[in-house]
């Protein structure tokens, strides 16, 4: 019998990206794919395991919800997970004001101006009243204003920006507010996307089918180190590229949350998620039984986790959330790693923090399986 010869590669970070590419290339049949990852677990940020003396499933890196146009994307994911649907809603705290609906709708304009806006063509003319005309807007705070005057502007957008990025909403580019969709009706809901939806079991179990696979092995609390290169015909990394190249031109900067996790006996919020919009120091705080597949049975407490942004350094450099500005210095470093990746026919820099680029999870999927399917035709 002559035995098959498979060529190895290695893949750093067993999270979406990693676990995407390690699945699509043992699949093809012609790889025997190690993936390792520093973290004593798989599943990246999207980590969501049992907490079994609460009986609840927690996000341990923040509330992970999947939401996408993409029908391949989610017809891809649907081979390693059920779903149950959910459609993502958010209310903001507001002082003298309560809970109100974010993104703004009509409730919340009502809510907040104690007006009584009857249809879309009230709340429009209402908006109206309070945009400013910012031609050719330059930065979030210039787009926000456009729509929603500066009041508004201010209270939803400009201090929660201050401290989740610890910087100004004029010094953040345009597409930074471009994901939050703009209402006029009551709609209540996050997303617009078409699908939305939670693994029925968690992430952790998707994550677990994905990387079941005779050809692919996984090491944990493992760190990728430069000799290993040797032992592989190519690698697949999603470490951060900066680090990579050892911040020869300097390093990239990140935005990092810390989590507070707190044991109640009693709690109420409307939301799974809501939003702290004033200067307080909480961006956000979850209330893990309201997430569908995360109430896993009878408790004695709750458990409620708050959200505190810092930079990465203050958070073990935890790299979160990639830093772009108007300025654009941060863009300008990453591209020089980019160029000095590019020249290395052994490597393929993939994911957050490999490309430095902020992806949701469908996105990084996609990207991900684009990058597998190009290395196997090339
Ligand atoms: C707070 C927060 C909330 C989010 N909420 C949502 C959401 O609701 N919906 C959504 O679609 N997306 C959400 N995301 C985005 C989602 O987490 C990302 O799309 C996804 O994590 C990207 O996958 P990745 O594989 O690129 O990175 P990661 O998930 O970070 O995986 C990279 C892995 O590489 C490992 N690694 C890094 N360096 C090394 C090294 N040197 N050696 C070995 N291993 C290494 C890390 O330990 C990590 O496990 C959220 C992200 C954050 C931070």
């Amino acid at each position: 019998m002559i035995s098959e010869i498979k060529d190895n590669i290695l893949i750093v970070g067993a999270g979406f990206a990693g676990a995407t590419i390690a699945r699509e290339l043992a699949d093809s049949g012609r790889y025997k794919v190690h993936i390792i990852d520093q973290r004593n677990h798989i599943a990246g940020n999207a980590y969501d395991p049992i907490n079994e003396a609460l009986k609840l499933r927690v996000h341990q890196y923040g509330p992970h919800i999947f939401h996408t146009n993409d029908q391949r994307i989610f017809d891809h994911l649907s081979r390693f997970t059920q779903w149950i649907p959910y459609q993502h809603k958010v209310e903001a705290w507001i002082d003298k004001a309560g809970y109100v609906p974010l993104p703004i709708n009509r409730t919340t304009l009502n809510t907040l101006y104690h007006c009584q806006l009857k249809d879309e063509a009230d709340v429009k003319n209402f908006l109206d009243t309070l945009k400013c005309h910012h031609l050719a807007p330059k930065n979030a705070q210039e787009i926000a204003e456009n729509i929603y005057g500066a009041e508004l502007t201010q209270l939803f957008f400009g201090r929660y920006t201050q401290k989740m990025w610890s910087l100004k909403l004029s010094e953040l580019p345009t597409e930074v507010l471009a994901r939050l969709p703009v209402r006029y009706d009551d709609n209540p809901h996050y997303f617009n996307d078409a699908i939305q939806a939670m693994p029925a079991q968690g992430y952790l179990h998707l994550f677990e089918n994905m990387l079941d696979h005779p050809d692919i092995s996984v090491s944990l609390s493992c760190t990728f180190e430069k000799t290993m290169e040797k032992n592989y015909q190519h690698i697949f990394n999603s470490m951060p590229i900066d680090v990579y190249f050892d911040e020869k031109y300097g390093a990239l900067p990140y935005r990092s949350i810390q989590f507070v996790h707190e044991r109640l006996q009693e709690h109420y919020q409307p939301v799974p998620t809501v939003n702290f919009t004033d200067e307080g120091m909480y961006t956000r705080q979850t209330d893990w039984r309201l997430y569908p597949g995360c109430d896993l049975g009878k408790r004695s407490e709750i458990l409620i986790t708050k959200e505190i942004p810092c930079s990465y350094e203050d958070n073990n450099f935890e790299r979160y959330y990639p830093v772009k500005t108007v300025a654009g210095e941060p863009q300008k470093i990453y591209k020089r790693y980019r160029g000095e990746a590019e020249k290395l026919n052994h490597m393929t820099f993939i994911g957050r923090c490999g490309q430095y680029i902020y992806y949701d999870m469908h996105q990084v999927v996609a990207n991900s399986l684009k990058i597998a399917r190009n290395f196997l035709v090339s």
